[in-house]
């Protein structure tokens, strides 16, 4: 059950959204922030924290291999992974850095290189090239001429995770309020006026309250949110384009001890429909993507052929009949079809001339490796308390 508040609560920091980026940042700033014993209130529209795209997505430890030099996600998903494997041994939230294969055939060898290129200049040295003999004596049911290796990919337990942050959090003072979904915020001098509606099982109930400052970590609805501030020029808010990503289910026994991606094709907007596993090996295929008009994540059986089409290019033995639909995650992407890929977009004042507004859009994949940076670099900029 949410925590009572009433108009005349005020709080220092409000953070909109319980998904893996709010959670790292109410912990950063928490930790920041613990002499003062400031007030931070976590909203989150739903009846638990994760609930959207931090609990459906790949639960990879990316290493920082594909992003642009310099770009934010290149640099917040190389130092994310650092944080996030140090976070992982400290509050034993269970994970693997069990290593990725990306694997091609003899005419890819150029573009396997480039990739390895592109990560050194990312800070990643440790990818290993691998000729056929080498990768199918470390995964004998592929079939790959040529493959990098990347020994600090991993997989994590993204709900422990998550529940780490918020315990974390809450243990430094934290307020963490489910059921209440923020729809519209009124910029005043002091800060922001926030309206919400408290939306529980048994009643519904509106209230509001101030804040000095306002962090948007609202994940797929983070432009809605913005467009409810009276005060934030509307063209300055991203365009917002869903990406649909589904994932099947291997039934049968897993043949992989690392995870398997073929190479990102240049026209999609995902990494390939690669082999992934959860931390019980359970192997898993995907995501697909495709861009959609609302937030529906049903997956459809139809799809299991033109899967097992695409993966029996590096797991020649697949077949339809062994995958079953699991679930889909929604990309909350800046850049539309047959667009080059866009970066993470993180607002600040300049942008908008707002004292004390943080706005996140596009936290798309690596965001779960990067999310303990991306809050290093927002509680950064929150200093004036
Ligand atoms: C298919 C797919 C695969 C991915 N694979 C990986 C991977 O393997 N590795 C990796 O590093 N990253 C991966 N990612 C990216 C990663 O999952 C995301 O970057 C990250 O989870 C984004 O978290 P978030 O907190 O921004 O969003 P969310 O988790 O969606 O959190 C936003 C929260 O805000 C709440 N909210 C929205 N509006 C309101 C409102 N008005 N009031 C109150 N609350 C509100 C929502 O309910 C939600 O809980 C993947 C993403 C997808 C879609």
């Amino acid at each position: 059950m949410a925590e009572q508040m009433n108009d005349t609560d005020s709080f220092d920091i409000c953070i909109i959204g319980a998904g893996v980026i709010g959670l790292a940042i109410a912990y950063a700033l928490a930790r920041k922030f613990e002499q003062q014993k400031l007030d931070i209130l976590v909203l989150e529209q739903e009846a638990s924290f994760g609930q959207h795209i931090s609990s459906r997505n790949s639960e990879v430890i990316h290493a920082g291999i594909y992003y642009p030099a310099n770009s934010l996600k290149a640099k917040l998903c190389v130092r994310g992974k650092e944080l996030l494997y140090q976070h992982c041994e400290q509050f034993q939230v269970p994970y693997r850095e069990i290593g990725k294969l990306i694997v091609g055939r003899e005419n890819e060898l150029e573009a396997l290189l480039e990739l390895q290129e592109n990560a050194k200049n990312n800070g990643v040295f440790d990818l290993q090239l691998m000729d056929k003999a080498q990768t199918g004596k470390i995964e004998p049911a592929l079939t790959a001429d040529v493959a990098l290796f990347s020994p600090s990919t991993g997989i994590i337990d993204s709900h422990s995770y998550m529940q780490s942050l918020l315990h974390l959090a809450q243990n430094r003072g934290v307020h963490f309020s489910p059921y209440s979904r923020v729809e519209g915020i009124a910029v005043k001098a002091s800060g922001f006026l926030v309206r919400c509606l408290l939306d529980g099982a048994k009643n519904q109930e509106q209230y509001q309250f101030r804040c000095r400052h306002l962090i948007n970590s609202a994940g797929l609805q983070a432009q809605s949110v913005a467009n409810s501030i009276d005060a934030v020029p509307k063209e300055i808010i991203p365009a917002l384009y869903y990406c649909k990503g589904d994932y099947f289910e291997y039934r049968s026994k897993n043949p992989f001890s690392h995870l398997v991606y073929p190479l990102p094709d240049p026209n999609t907007a995902g990494l390939g429909i690669h082999a992934t596993m959860d931390l019980s090996s359970q192997l898993r295929f995907g995501p697909d993507s495709d861009y959609v008009s609302s937030l529906d994540y049903e997956v459809s059986a139809d799809k299991a052929a033109l899967f097992a089409e695409k993966i029996a290019s590096y797991f020649p033995s697949i077949t339809a009949d062994k995958l079953k639909p699991a679930y889909a995650g929604i990309r909350p992407k800046l850049a539309g079809p047959g667009d080059p890929a866009a970066d993470f977009m993180i607002q600040g004042y300049s942008e908008h001339h707002l004292p004390g507004l943080i706005q996140l859009f596009g936290i798309e994949s690596p965001g779960l490796t990067a999310s303990l940076a991306i809050a290093e670099k927002v509680a950064g900029s929150v200093i004036d308390l």
